[in-house]
């Protein structure tokens, strides 16, 4: 047995595949920068990249939205144009089946004619029996009734009442007759009413062939672009949950009490709070922090001593100071102009670790002022108060 007939080592062969074609899918995902990226530069990078992409997923959107209104308001048109084909077909018939009925009226007026001229033409022959020749034998075989009725006089008076009746029948008939055009015209301009109704669906039938091709396109291209968003929507929940991480590694865990003298406020001379634990910050509500107004550049002293840590513009906090002061007791202060201390540095209590700013989601220059113990947030007022 060789390995790739071995059940075990082929499935192992279909992971490994699996796993290729995933780490390929990534590396197209993210299409990091050639220099190491910090977590900083990474959420910032998905943040702007998410923005675009969901603009451009919303122009699609949008496209497609007009492209299906536009759509529909075509099949109406192709609604009603069926329609008006469907009565000028019905029309046509009726038209049809008048001309039928007028032919046959016509028809018949013609057998009437031709019986009364069989008539007509025995008379003549009895009369020439009658009379012995002459004019009449000659006449007799004439081909035109009107020849007939000039030529003699002794006939005009027998044909006359004929003449008149073979008139008047024929009159009718021509009366039938243009009766029978005018209903073939008419049909005629239904007919041509239809074709031209006709090329006007062929143009819209293939305007909507058009149209639903572009909207399939769209659809395509909206799905392609969700599956995007999606992509980088998981990296920036990744990315979240590496900070969230990266916060519990540097924490400490313990009982939570602090040993010293206890809490400084944060934000000296500044005492304007913002949003509260718990509020809305006008990005999201429950908000797990207090948020201090200052103006650009007023120092932030640590709450606690401990150890700081340091982020740069993080897309949530910024530019952001975390202090781990031992026993599970955790202080961040974010969205600063820039940090007064290094990343790993031991602060102490009141110590300026940086100046208020404006960096990360942030709309004004203020401190988010974070408290966690044992990693969860509380709400820093039942710690610390402005003096
Ligand atoms: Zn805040």
């Amino acid at each position: 047995m060789t390995m790739n007939e071995h059940p075990v080592a082929r499935r192992l062969l279909q992971v490994l595949a699996l796993l290729l074609a995933l780490a390929s899918l990534l590396v197209a995902v993210s299409a990091a920068p050639a220099h190491a990226e910090t977590a900083a530069e990474k959420y910032e990078r998905l943040r702007k990249e998410l923005e675009a992409q969901n603009q451009q997923l919303e122009s699609i959107e949008k496209d497609l939205k007009n492209a299906k209104n536009t759509r529909s308001a075509l099949q109406q048109q192709q609604t009603i144009l069926k329609e008006q084909i469907n009565t000028l077909v019905a029309a046509i018939n009726e038209a049809n089946l008048a001309i039928q009925e007028k032919q046959a009226e016509v028809d018949a007026q013609q057998a009437a004619i031709d019986e009364r001229w069989d008539e007509f033409q025995m008379q003549m022959q009895a009369m020439q029996v009658m009379h012995d020749g002459g004019a009449v034998a000659m006449l007799s075989s004439a081909q035109s009734l009107y020849e007939l009725l000039t030529f003699s006089d002794s006939l005009q008076q027998v044909s006359e009442k004929q003449n008149q009746v073979l008139e008047d029948m024929q009159a009718a008939k021509a009366e039938l007759e243009s009766r029978k055009a005018e209903l073939e015209e008419q049909k005629a301009n239904l007919e041509t009413a239809q074709a031209e109704l006709e090329t006007k669906q062929g143009q819209l039938s293939s305007n909507i062939q058009q149209l639903d091709s572009t909207i399939s396109k769209a659809e395509a291209d909206k799905q392609a672009q969700q599956d995007v968003v999606d992509a980088t929507e998981a990296a920036f929940e990744q990315a979240e949950r590496e900070y969230e991480q990266w916060i519990k590694e540097n924490s400490s865990s313990g009982s939570g009490h602090i040993s010293d003298a206890g809490w400084m406020w944060p934000l000296p001379g500044q005492s304007r709070i913002t949003t509260y634990f718990g509020g809305n910050n006008g990005f999201y509500s429950g908000h797990g922090a207090i948020d201090v107004a200052a103006p650009k550049g007023t120092p932030i002293v640590a709450a606690l001593s401990g150890v700081a840590y340091t982020q740069s513009l993080h897309w949530t906090y910024g530019n952001m100071v975390m202090i781990d002061s031992g026993d599970g007791v955790v202080t961040i202060y974010a969205h600063m102009d820039s940090h007064a201390v290094s990343n790993g540095q031991a602060v102490v209590q009141g110590q300026t670790i940086g100046y208020v700013g404006n960096t990360g989601r942030s709309s004004g220059y203020h401190l988010h002022f974070e408290v966690r113990i044992n990693n969860v947030k509380q709400n820093p007022l039942n710690y610390v108060s402005y003096s």
